[in-house]
């Protein structure tokens, strides 16, 4: 739940104006969302997804509904963005799908990605003549293009982050376990603005290899390298860095690898405008990889999107042409992982703009050694 305050009321309806317009656009009746970022995005209101239907239906000329549980009503009702939005409730003894069935006029509607399926297969039952397509396929993104509120909020998660990373190069490392440094991420993490933490991936030494390393009992020893990667959500919108720190002096190879990484994070950087393909974010990075002979080991892609969610698109990945447009909110994480001896991974969130890109991180991205 986030009780963080939220864009006006108007925002939230210009929102689903947009939303409405675009599936309009895209030659639906109307687009359906259920509990999940989209919701948030479009009336503010963050009920746990569950197993009764909760379902909103924005259309093109047509009042807004909100399909609710009886006891939940009180709490959509205060919602931020709830104002222009008509609630239905529904009470544990009815069947929830016949009331949206009552509201949905026939047609191909565009239905949120992360809808259960328990919940899309009975609308299909109720509705005869409705027919359902992912969102993330049948519409334009949403919620790419950030306004001016939401890059403030993504802004000042970033600071938060990067406050953390200028702490925790201060203690020590040497000789505690990744799980030790990962509770030190957590607290400063919650220290400096976040409402919940999501993650705080610590890996060492060989662990550091693995991109998406749990951390664990392993203790860290001199010699480590040791990548970060952590992030949460203050005010609704997430954070999400990765730094890559060394215990002591690095070898040779180490260097050379952790500054082929930098120079591909910047140069991934430097190609960011407006216009620009995302995939050619991503080839940017991957062509000084590759360069210094370390393409097989740059196992993902460059970045995503982020903003209520931790991953959204645009997806910064070869095969993906969509033009970034300023306002687009994204990682810039290109990595080395040597299996079985080390890996180095940074990462910022970039903001493209009217004439190329602006990092949100600014924590050092310079080599640094701990103890
Ligand atoms: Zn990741
Ligand atoms: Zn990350
Ligand atoms: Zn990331």
């Amino acid at each position: 739940m986030t009780n963080a305050p939220g864009p006006d009321a108007e925002r939230y309806a210009a929102r689903r104006d947009r939303a409405a317009a675009a599936a309009a656009g895209a030659d639906l009746e109307g687009l359906l969302v259920t509990p999940g970022a989209d919701l948030v995005y479009l009336t503010g209101y963050e009920p746990p997804p569950l197993e009764r239907l909760t379902l909103l239906i924005v259309a093109d000329g047509r009042v807004p509904a909100l399909v609710v549980p009886a006891l939940e009503r009180p709490a959509a009702e205060v919602a931020p963005g709830m104002q222009g939005v008509e609630l239905s409730e529904w009470r544990d003894d009815e069947d929830p799908y016949a009331v949206a069935a009552r509201i949905l006029r026939a047609g191909r509607y565009a239905i949120t990605d992360a809808t259960w399926a328990v919940h899309l297969l009975a609308l299909e039952q109720a509705t005869a003549d409705c027919f359902f397509a992912a969102a993330g396929r049948a519409l334009p993104l949403l919620r790419a293009v950030k306004d001016e509120d939401e890059i403030e909020r993504l802004r000042a998660a970033a600071e938060g982050a990067d406050a953390v990373f200028a702490q925790v190069v201060t203690m020590a490392f040497e000789g505690r376990r990744e799980t030790d440094v990962a509770a030190d991420l957590e607290r400063l993490l919650r220290e400096h603005g976040h409402d919940r933490v999501d993650f705080t991936i610590v890996g060492s030494g060989p662990n550091s290899a693995s991109p998406h390393h749990h951390s664990g009992a392993r203790v860290i020893v001199r010699g480590d390298a040791v990548v970060m990667d952590f992030g949460g959500v203050a005010k609704g919108y997430c954070s999400d860095i990765t730094r890559t720190a060394f215990v002591g002096e690095p070898t040779q190879e180490q260097r050379r690898v952790y500054d082929t990484v930098h120079a591909a994070q910047q140069a991934a950087f430097e190609a960011v405008g407006p216009g620009v393909p995302a995939q050619e974010v991503d080839r940017a990075a991957r062509a000084v990889i590759s360069g210094a002979g370390y393409g097989a080991f740059f196992v993902h892609r460059t970045g995503h999107g982020i903003g209520i969610e931790v991953h959204e698109p645009p997806y910064i990945v070869e095969g993906n042409e969509i033009p970034l447009q300023p306002g687009m909110t994204f990682s810039d994480e290109p990595g080395i992982y040597l299996p079985g001896e080390f890996g180095v991974r940074i990462e910022d969130q970039v903001v493209v703009t009217d004439r190329g890109a602006e990092r949100l991180n600014e924590a050092s991205r310079e080599l640094t050694v701990v103890g």
